[in-house]
């Protein structure tokens, strides 16, 4: 193979790639764990670093020619502290899911009892979830929500902690629309001597501009996606306190991967760049902003706000008053070319696979360019879409609706994919 040219790109799968361009571009995007990267960072996820093999960190690799991959590397780390005031980075988890992975070998063994959020009640997989590694090697013992509030019960918690007396709690979730009170959380570690990690997955981006509480001071690890509010390119990422920062290494390499994404990693790099410009702030209080405003127009048309309403970039809603199913909402919202996903929501009766909730974000619409008044309209789709989920036909004039506006927001203008 003398150059690329030698190979063009089939017509099968590019095919794939330009309808998958088509889509994002055509539809509304309202998955509150999704969002759209810059063009850099989409070039840069597609550098020549993706042909690099660089075991090991900066100070010791197991491959010659890592000289830039350790210059990227050590960049990185650096904005990664600098962004969230942390003593140490690693930033070679390939996602969040093997960030918690690594940070739960480096500090238990097998059999330990662990507390995390449970999934029903807003929880992530890795926080012991039974199908999850989490949930099958160690004691998992969950928490949720009280029934009346639908929020974090601390006194309840804290004295779940003394029962069960884990050796971590996680905090963190991916469908609960509050701010999480990890001052709280660090009270029910401290009662047992556990270890807290704190999984901002969601919320990193809101914390890198100072519009929620950083874990950091709080927490011995804090884990997370570079992909969700944080505007990155798909990845995962750990900080810690120093003491830990051995084993936290040791695990993501050799523990449980292998060779870095380095072509990911220099994407997080100008990630973390732009998060450390001013304009994020303005970017991450937008999306606050277009959270309320969407939450105030669904709730005026009748849909019941799990809490009552939303700190975060996300709303969750209870559609049993509706007398639908989050697996009829998601389909009626996808044939009307909206892009969101059923969630559970608490002391939900209907099985993981049907659901009672919709979670709606607001990230990717903020990235597209949208503002508080076009959320307006944006609620205004997705409710005709709700009232018209066995209308094939409206669906289709929503769908429609929904092109023309999307093409007032251009997304990678020139780009074939
Ligand atoms: C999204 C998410 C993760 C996992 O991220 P992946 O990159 O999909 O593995 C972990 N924790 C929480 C709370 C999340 O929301």
């Amino acid at each position: 193979m003398s150059s690329s040219r030698d190979y063009p790109i089939d017509s099968q799968l590019l095919n794939i790639l330009t309808r998958e361009m088509n889509r994002q571009r055509d539809k509304l995007e309202m998955i509150a764990s999704e969002n759209f990267v810059s063009e850099n960072i989409l070039r840069i996820t597609a550098s020549v670093f993706t042909n690099k093999y660089a075991e090991g960190y900066p100070d010791f690799r197991y491959y010659g020619g890592c000289e830039y991959a350790d210059e990227l590397e050590i960049l990185t780390q650096g904005r990664a502290r600098k962004l969230f005031g942390a003593e140490h980075a690693n930033v070679q988890p390939h996602s969040g899911s093997t960030a918690n992975m690594a940070a739960l070998f480096a500090v238990l063994k097998p059999g330990d009892p662990i507390m995390g959020m449970d999934m029903a009640h807003g929880g992530h997989l890795t926080h012991g979830a039974p199908v999850s590694f989490s949930g099958k090697l160690f004691k998992s013992h969950s928490y949720g929500v009280r029934q009346d509030t639908e929020q974090i019960d601390y006194e309840a918690l804290i004295a779940q902690a003394e029962e069960v007396k884990p050796k971590v709690i996680v905090a963190g979730a991916s469908s609960y629309p509050r701010i999480l009170d990890f001052e709280k959380f660090r009270q029910a570690a401290d009662r047992v001597g556990a270890i807290l990690l704190v999984d901002m997955a969601h919320y990193a981006g809101m914390v890198a501009a100072g519009l929620y509480p950083s874990p950091v001071p709080h927490a011995e690890i804090v884990t997370s996606t570079t992909h969700k509010t944080l505007r990155g390119p798909r990845g995962g990422l750990i900080l810690c306190r120093k003491p830990f920062g051995k084993a936290i290494d040791e695990e993501v390499f050799p523990g449980i991967q292998g060779g870095p994404l380095l072509h990911v990693i220099a994407a997080k790099a100008a990630a973390l760049g732009e998060a450390l410009e001013p304009d994020f702030i303005d970017y991450q209080r937008l999306i606050l902003k277009n959270t309320q405003r969407l939450a105030t127009r669904m709730a005026d048309a009748g849909f019941r706000l799990v809490s009552g309403g939303t700190d975060i970039h996300l709303v969750l809603i209870d559609l049993r008053t509706k007398h639908l199913t989050g697996i009829q909402a998601e389909e009626a919202l996808d044939k009307a070319g909206i892009t969101a996903n059923k969630n559970t929501i608490p002391f939900d009766t209907q099985r993981y696979t049907v659901t009672s909730g919709l979670r709606l974000g607001t990230a990717a619409l903020t990235t597209r360019g949208m503002v508080e008044h076009h959320m307006d309209e944006v609620a205004d789709f997705v409710v005709s879409a709700l009232r018209s989920v066995d209308d094939e036909g409206q669906l289709k004039k929503i769908r429609e609706a929904v092109a023309a506006f999307t093409r007032k927001f251009p997304l990678y203008p020139g780009l074939e994919f």
